[in-house]
């Protein structure tokens, strides 16, 4: 289901004592196995799977379905953040929380592509513009990404004031609650630039730490020779 990753997925004891929590239960909905991407049984998003049954009892091979399909927690069905409105047969939308492969998390929202506006309708959008806000500020202790899939067309990046398609780069606070994408030509060059704007991060922190009386600018001057030294090694070692 793009299920894939070498990140920390749910185990599948962990999703049933969550889907206990929120006393949730698929019905006759089967839309994951409809949108999402699972390589393991050659399934392409926006296709159904050739194990679904839709609206039949849903997956015909349950008992031995892949390992992808018993760690992916769909989010609607774990977390009673999402409301019944968020059900995905009714409203078309399959939300999860996918752990990527370098360690960092991506909120998705797969849109069936039958009804491509439906993310855009309230009360939809409101809440996925509420969760690319939590993301992009960490409030539950953890920063993410948010973002829309409508197979076959580019994913969206979701920033509260506007969407931008989706690749490598880097996301950058540029004002309050306002963040900026900066698209890369490829992950290597996105994750160099985000190392050196994280080394640029550190190195300033470190001086304002130091000498907290110090104006903006005079703090600049001061980390400009240390960063230039950080970038050097850097350079060096690679
Ligand atoms: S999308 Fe969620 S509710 Fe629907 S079948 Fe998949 S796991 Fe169940
Ligand atoms: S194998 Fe079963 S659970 Fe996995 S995508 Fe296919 S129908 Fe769904």
């Amino acid at each position: 289901m793009n299920k894939n990753s070498t990140a920390k997925p749910l185990i599948e004891a962990e999703i049933d004592s969550l889907k206990k929590i929120t006393g949730r239960s698929c019905q006759s909905c089967s839309l994951c196995c409809r949108l999402l991407d699972v390589e393991e049984v050659g399934k392409q998003p926006a296709q159904w799977c050739p194990h679904c049954k839709p609206g039949r009892g849903g997956c015909s091979i349950y008992t031995d379905r892949p390992q992808v399909c018993r760690n992916w927690a769909c989010g609607w069905l774990v977390n009673s953040d999402f409301g019944d409105e968020w059900f995905p047969q009714k409203c078309g939308i399959v939300v999860d929380m996918y752990p990527m492969e370098d360690g960092s998390i991506v909120a998705r929202f797969h849109v069936d592509p039958r009804t491509p506006q439906a993310w855009r309708n309230e009360p939809y959008y409101s809440k996925i513009k509420h969760v690319a806000l939590r993301g992009l500020r960490g409030d539950a202790g953890v920063q993410f990404a948010t973002v829309i899939s409508i197979a076959p067309r580019p994913w969206l990046l979701v920033l509260p004031h506007k969407e931008v398609e989706w690749g490598p780069g880097v996301t950058l606070m540029t004002g309050p609650d306002h963040w900026e994408f900066m698209q890369f030509k490829s992950a290597e060059a996105a994750v160099e630039f985000g190392a050196k704007l994280h080394a640029m991060e550190q190195v300033i922190a470190e001086v304002r730490d130091e000498n907290p009386d110090l104006a903006p600018m005079q703090i600049l001057d001061r980390a400009a020779p240390r960063l230039c030294e950080s970038w050097q090694r850097r350079e060096k070692a690679s």
